[in-house]
């Protein structure tokens, strides 16, 4: 069967030299997944996740209890990483104060981020150089509790017609949770104020436009039946799930790239899970999922 054939090629976490402490310290309690699984998975996605993930300054989700006990994030640097785990000084607030924050290059760089209980990777609108200049644009579109999987993709649709009307391409990515983020990959000439300045814009303008699908308003209780197109992911350090990070939540879920001809039939933001290694390798043909967040394209000035 097709499936054996593509398991049989797939890397694990023993084709890095890496040190994995327990391994079968189950960390998906509801799934009976261990931490030796989620390393496996990720070893076997490694260059897929690094398109994205690598030289971009992360924040880390780590469990190490596992998922459904207490998780931090982490931003910056405590000195507990492994090796291949780099470092980036950032200023600040004001540009008083300097942190360093981390990164990877390599493969082995992320497994040693799973080595520490890492379960998430979340990475910045920019790459470490420039760090000013973002290269995605991200519409993180958050539904009201309840609200159906369909409108979310309906919502995703018509978020892509407005921007291919403004000249930008776009590519969806199941979130892993309940969402869909809608991304835009830019040509590192606009800045941070630039980036947010457009999308603040942009999402205000069809919330106005289109009120009874959408929301600019980030409070809860001004939801009700739509979706809060979450502009703010595009602010100088905030961050975005990375394309195949897995999720700390039930069903081990990952962070996924479609094609908008295949989301029409997705059924939900957490299709695909660490059990998938396989079947997301196969779909991206060891490559990418074809020109997904590919491209280099002018921020409007609309
Ligand atoms: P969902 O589809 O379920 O909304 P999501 O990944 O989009 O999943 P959000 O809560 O919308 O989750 O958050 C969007 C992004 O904002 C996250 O992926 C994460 O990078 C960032 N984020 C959210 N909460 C925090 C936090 N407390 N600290 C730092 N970053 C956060
Ligand atoms: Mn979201
Ligand atoms: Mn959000």
């Amino acid at each position: 069967a097709p499936k054996t054939k593509g398991k049989a090629k797939l890397r694990t976490a023993a084709d890095f030299k890496l040190r994995l402490t327990s391994p079968d310290k189950v960390i998906f309690p509801e799934d009976g997944l261990t931490k030796g699984d989620l390393a496996d998975y990720y070893a076997a996605v490694a260059d897929l996740l690094l398109i994205d993930l690598a030289k971009r300054p992360m924040t880390l989700i780590r469990c190490p209890a596992g998922r459904a006990k207490k998780c931090f994030f982490q931003k910056h640097d405590t000195g507990s990483m492994g090796e291949h785990v780099l470092r980036i000084p950032v200023t600040e607030g004001a540009g008083t104060t300097e942190e360093d924050y981390l990164y990877v290059e390599e493969a082995v760089g992320a497994l040693e981020c799973v080595q520490m209980n890492t379960i998430e990777f979340h990475g910045w609108g920019s790459r470490i150089d420039p760090l000013e200049k973002p290269d995605r644009l991200v519409f993180d579109l958050d539904p009201d509790e309840g609200l159906g999987f369909d409108k979310v993709k309906a919502a995703a649709v018509r978020l892509r017609e407005m921007l291919t009307d403004l000249g930008l391409e776009t590519f969806p990515l199941l979130s892993g949770g309940k969402g869909i983020h809608v991304v835009a990959p830019l040509d590192q000439e606009a800045d941070w104020a630039a980036v947010k300045s457009f999308a603040e814009r942009f999402s205000r303008a069809i919330a106005e436009a289109e009120p009874e699908t959408f929301t600019a308003n980030i409070r809860k209780n001004q939801r009700k039946g739509r979706i809060f197109l979450d502009w703010l992911r595009n602010q100088r350090g905030a961050t975005a799930v990375m394309p195949y990070s897995a999720r700390a939540r039930d069903g081990a879920p990952v962070a996924a790239p479609v094609s908008w001809e295949e989301l029409d039939a997705v059924e939900a933001a957490n299709l695909y899970t660490i059990r998938d290694a396989a079947v997301l390798l196969e779909r991206a043909g060891g490559k990418g999922l074809k020109g997904w967040g590919q491209g280099r394209q002018t921020l409007p000035d609309a």
